[in-house]
């Protein structure tokens, strides 16, 4: 049984704005939130749909002046609406791979990429993926609004750096001519392991590990060949769970490296 709750329904990004605190939180998809309660783990006095604000739904390609041309991706749209967009098909191929493959169809359906990112769960595709691809998010609140890096906005499990009266309005991509892939390994329906790597016009590098750790492990390179899965395989901090043993989370970093490295020459690429 889900505990009582009052529906607060914003129409703008003001009214969502003024709505939130530490009491009455941010409802996108619920796919977590409501699990969440349910569980007795949280009991928000109200929940803020943000389904109904219109900022907070779009994708678009915009100048971002000094930052260059960048995707736009509102917070609440959902993995469907990642994976469909012709834009995001087009100029971001290995994101719209990700979102599809994310979860189940009704989670894909209803759950948004803000709430993936705010939740924090350790098993997300799209942390690392959007990791790699050097995304930030934008977090707005009564100060004002802040951009930060996405490989910087998890602190550990269920924490981010977004205080309570934020709102992630949007995340936003830069584009740029870079490879890039993601490969994972699911036991359950969420990843156990992820590896996201991007390789840049000027053969810089970076690979991202998620899924495995309490919080993703981002490491840059002059070029590929300085990767060595081992070593990456050791720097890892593995949380063992009912999907693997630290030992056997370990194994399957290095495999998952190589076949990211791979699969990156092969085609399967950005
Ligand atoms: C069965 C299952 C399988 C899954 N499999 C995968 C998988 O394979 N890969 C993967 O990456 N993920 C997976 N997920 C996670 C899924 O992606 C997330 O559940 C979903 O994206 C969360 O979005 P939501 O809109 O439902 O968030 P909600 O449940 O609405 O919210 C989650 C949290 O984020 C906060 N929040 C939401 N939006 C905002 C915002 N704009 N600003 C500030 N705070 C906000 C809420 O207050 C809440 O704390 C799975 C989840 C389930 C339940």
């Amino acid at each position: 049984m889900l505990p009582a709750f009052a529906l607060i329904r914003p129409r703008s990004l003001s009214e969502a704005l003024s709505a939130i605190s530490d009491d009455d939180v941010p409802y996108s998809g619920g796919t977590e939130l409501l699990l969440a309660m349910r569980a007795g783990l949280q009991r928000p006095r109200a929940l803020v749909d943000l389904k109904a604000v219109p900022e907070l739904r779009r994708i678009a390609l915009l100048d971002g002046g000094a930052e260059g041309t960048e995707l736009r991706i509102g917070a609440t749209t959902t993995h469907d609406e990642l994976a469909r967009d012709a834009v995001v098909r087009d100029s971001f191929p290995m994101l719209a791979r990700v979102a599809a493959g994310v979860g189940n169809a009704r989670v894909r359906a209803q759950g948004t990429v803000g709430g993936n990112l705010c939740f924090a769960e350790p098993r997300s595709d799209l942390v690392p993926a959007l990791a790699a691809l050097d995304a930030s998010v934008v977090l707005i609140g009564p100060g004002g609004s802040r951009r930060v890096p996405v490989a910087e906005f998890i602190l550990g499990m269920y924490w981010t750096v977004r205080e309570p009266d934020e709102l992630m309005v949007e995340v936003r991509v830069p584009v740029r001519p870079v490879r890039a892939h993601y490969v994972n390994l699911r036991i359950t329906e969420r990843p156990s392991v992820g590896v996201a790597i991007r390789v840049d016009a000027d053969g810089r590098c970076r690979l991202v590990i998620g899924s495995v750790g309490e919080q993703p492990l981002v490491l840059d390179y002059d070029g590929i060949h300085e990767v060595d899965p081992d070593a990456v395989s050791a720097a890892v901090e593995p949380v063992p769970d009912l999907t693997g043993a630290e030992d056997y989370k370990r194994h399957l970093v290095a495999v998952m490296i190589r076949r990211a490295m791979a699969e990156l020459e092969t085609g399967k690429k950005q």
